[in-house]
């Protein structure tokens, strides 16, 4: 599978449907792996962090979440087919997940969460399997590891928020025994309720961004990150395309 690099970031570049294929696939391969859909914050963080790098790019599906993401790949000449978001991906892992008969589990978000979006999840796919939830509000990695591995799911949403869903994949996705973790920051919020993705036409002009921003207002300090993350696109493509590290 054709892999594009954006500012050190290899991302896959595929259409929603050939990720699932591909999500599908690494079900029945043997081990564990992680999913992660790294925004223009999460790609632009990874120049002070070049750790997250190495993180990200070991993961088994590397998916463009964010339109900055897809501009910047125009930018720089490296074009991606199209933005795969997270949350998408993950509820259509979860409608296979009911029809396939494999198990979930859902880790994250604050006290209750996890739980109201398993109960809410199992009505909108009927015969889904969601074997445990957990908060992600803990101390120490240790007894949510051996929690999930006692009940070795299929599937596990790891939804800490950015980049700690990625470092704490990396750091335990074999432990856990899941076949497939996959890394969706804020997405038990939405099926719990608590929070509302944008509408539909929002997210069609590629202004997901804004409405999150009208409706946490707190986010300012981060969303300054994506003209900056545009911008250093913008600065790439007139020096040669190199990635940070070769400059
Ligand atoms: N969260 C968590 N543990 C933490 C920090 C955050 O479970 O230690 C959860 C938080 O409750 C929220 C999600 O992680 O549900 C982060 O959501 P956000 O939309 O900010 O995701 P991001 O954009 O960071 O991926």
């Amino acid at each position: 599978m054709l892999k594009q690099e954006i500012m050190g970031v290899h991302f896959d570049n595929v259409t929603m449907d050939e990720a699932l294929e591909i999500g599908c696939r690494l079900m029945e391969e043997p081990g564990s792996h992680y999913v992660v859909t790294p925004n223009s914050e999460i790609v632009y963080a990874c120049r002070e962090q070049p750790a997250l790098t190495g993180v990200l790019n070991g993961a088994s599906l590397v998916l463009p979440d964010g339109i900055g993401v897809v501009y910047a790949s125009r930018i720089l000449k490296t074009p991606l087919k199209q933005k795969v978001a997270g949350i998408e991906f993950g509820t259509a892992m979860l409608e296979r997940a009911a029809q396939r008969g494999w198990t979930v589990y859902l880790l994250g978000s604050k006290p209750g969460v996890a739980e109201e979006a398993g109960r809410r999840l199992c009505q909108q796919f009927p015969g889904l399997r969601i074997v445990g939830t957990a908060d992600g509000y803990f101390k120490e990695d240790g007894p949510v590891v051996e929690k999930i591995a006692a009940v070795h799911p299929d599937l596990l949403f790891v939804c800490l928020g950015a980049p700690k869903q990625e470092y704490w994949m990396e750091k335990n996705a074999e432990a856990t025994g899941a076949k497939l973790l996959l890394g969706l920051g804020g997405s038990l919020d939405i099926y719990s309720g608590s929070s509302q993705r944008a509408p539909d036409i929002w997210v069609k002009l590629g202004l997901e961004w804004a409405y999150r921003l009208v409706k946490e207002p707190w986010r300012i300090k981060r969303q300054t990150n994506l003209p900056k993350f545009l911008f250093s696109a913008i600065r790439l493509r007139i020096s040669g395309n190199k990635s940070p590290s070769q400059q």
